[in-house]
């Protein structure tokens, strides 16, 4: 069995979730260390353009703030709403090259799989006879090569923006929609900036129904007033006007505007902007000689094409399981989250993440002992999640992993 030190925590994404619980476990006296498949914050600078709907006062953890506040840091004004850019620059990049933090923090680390060593998901063991054999990560570098490494406790905070939902109709990918995967947008993209070129003036197809959908189609929107010519046709599933996550009276007003907007475009507030709703994609087509794409929809009133010269599908987020597929969760057959949580959430009644508490670290708790599955990846296939929420968790996993693993149980220094 490899030596282990009974203090060593491993965990997965260097996002806002994956910080807050590497700060609070080097505060408890873990010797934890953080594997990023990609820059600090990488999902974050994907829409680092986009503004945030939370405010500065929701979206830095505690332990971060406590962390950053021995070097100098000062919060930014709470009542402002960052953009993903702004969170990453003023808040993870200074997190991750803190000194408790500096070598603890491992970029362009992939973690590939993860796994107990010498233990199986199927052998009958106790969760005490799992505890004995510590956990067992496969991590790749961008060159291929890949290394073993063993921890005590797993903390996956590797989110879902990287695993976004397909297009097609029963939600696999449609007709032809995997070959042209690579050449489409999944993303919320910046139409106004990067990107630019590759709307302006031209034809977007944009398929979806929730906060990305209306904030890419606000974007394309704008960039229609800026450059003649641009035009954009929004399908969505739902054959009314409004979208999955909108909340009557939202507390949060810059989701309740972003909402309010997304309702007059498709209320036909621009020219630019058709909405075309009750569709379900069924194939997508290419053409390689006039570049445009043309996709058939299935319709009540039957099939009908659009075409355009660029697809942004923002169908949503889901979480990796295959990750874990070695250890014992039990997940939920709707949202894939574990399936404690996910009945949680579905009994809390309300999708208003504002008003969903942490649930506390029994309900985030999996059958494997000491693996726990946090921050937006928590909640599967849902997008209600919000940070705020995901600190919560960290403060309560940790308490219990610093308990387990002899260590203070205090939460502050
Ligand atoms: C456009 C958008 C706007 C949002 N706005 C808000 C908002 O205003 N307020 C709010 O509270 N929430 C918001 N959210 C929801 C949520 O808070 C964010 O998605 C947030 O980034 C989740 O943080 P996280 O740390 O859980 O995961 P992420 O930020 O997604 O971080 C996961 C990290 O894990 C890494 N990773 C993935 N796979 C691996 C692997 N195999 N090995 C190693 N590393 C890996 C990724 O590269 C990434 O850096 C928004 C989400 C989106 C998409």
């Amino acid at each position: 069995m490899p030596e282990t030190s009974l203090h060593s925590l491993a965990v997965l994404g260097a996002g806002p979730v994956g910080l807050e619980a590497a700060a609070l476990a080097v505060e408890l006296g873990f010797d934890a260390h953080v594997f990023e498949r990609g820059e600090v914050g990488d999902h974050l600078l994907a829409w680092g353009h986009v503004s945030m709907f939370t405010p500065w006062s929701m979206t830095v953890g505690p332990a971060s703030s406590r962390l950053l506040a021995r070097d100098g840091w000062g919060a930014p004004p709470g009542d402002a709403c960052p953009t993903g850019l702004e969170l990453v620059e003023r808040v993870l990049q200074p997190l991750a090259a803190s000194a408790s933090l500096k070598s603890r923090v491992h970029t362009h680390s992939q973690v590939v799989q993860v796994s107990r060593h010498g233990a199986r998901k199927s052998d009958r063991s106790s969760v005490e006879q799992r505890r004995e054999h510590p956990f067992r990560l496969i991590v790749r570098d961008p060159g291929g090569r890949e290394s073993v490494l063993h921890a005590r406790a797993l903390v996956d905070a590797s989110g879902t923006f990287g695993n976004p939902n397909r297009a097609g109709t029963g939600g696999i990918p449609a007709r032809g929609e995997s070959y042209l995967a690579p050449q489409m947008s999944y993303h919320p993209d910046d139409v106004r900036g990067l990107r630019r070129e590759r709307h302006a003036g031209r034809t977007t197809l944009v398929i979806g129904g929730g906060a990305s959908a209306v904030t890419t189609m606000i974007a394309l929107a704008a960039l229609a007033r800026e450059a003649p010519g641009t035009r954009a046709v929004w399908v969505t599933r739902r054959d009314t006007p409004g979208f999955s996550g909108e909340i009557a009276n939202d507390s949060l007003s810059a989701r309740g505007a972003l909402y309010a907007e997304g309702r007059a475009l498709q209320a036909g507030a621009s020219d630019a902007v058709r909405w075309q709703g009750g569709c379900e994609v069924e194939s997508f087509e290419y053409n390689s000689a006039t570049h445009r794409y043309r996709a058939i929809l299935d319709t009540a009133a039957g099939a009908r094409a659009e075409e355009a010269d660029q697809v942004i599908v923002n169908c949503g987020y889901g979480p990796d399981t295959s990750l874990y597929r070695e250890l014992r969760v039990h997940e939920c057959y709707e949202s894939l989250a574990p399936m404690k949580l996910a009945a949680a959430l579905r009994g809390a009644g309300t999708s208003d993440c504002v008003s969903i508490p942490a649930f506390g670290v029994d309900v985030l708790a999996n059958p494997e002992p000491d693996f726990y599955i946090l921050g937006a990846k928590s909640y599967g296939r849902s997008s209600d999640f919000l940070l705020q929420t995901g600190y919560e968790q960290v403060t309560e996993v940790m308490a219990k992993l610093a308990e387990t693993a002899g260590l203070r149980e205090s939460l502050r220094p």
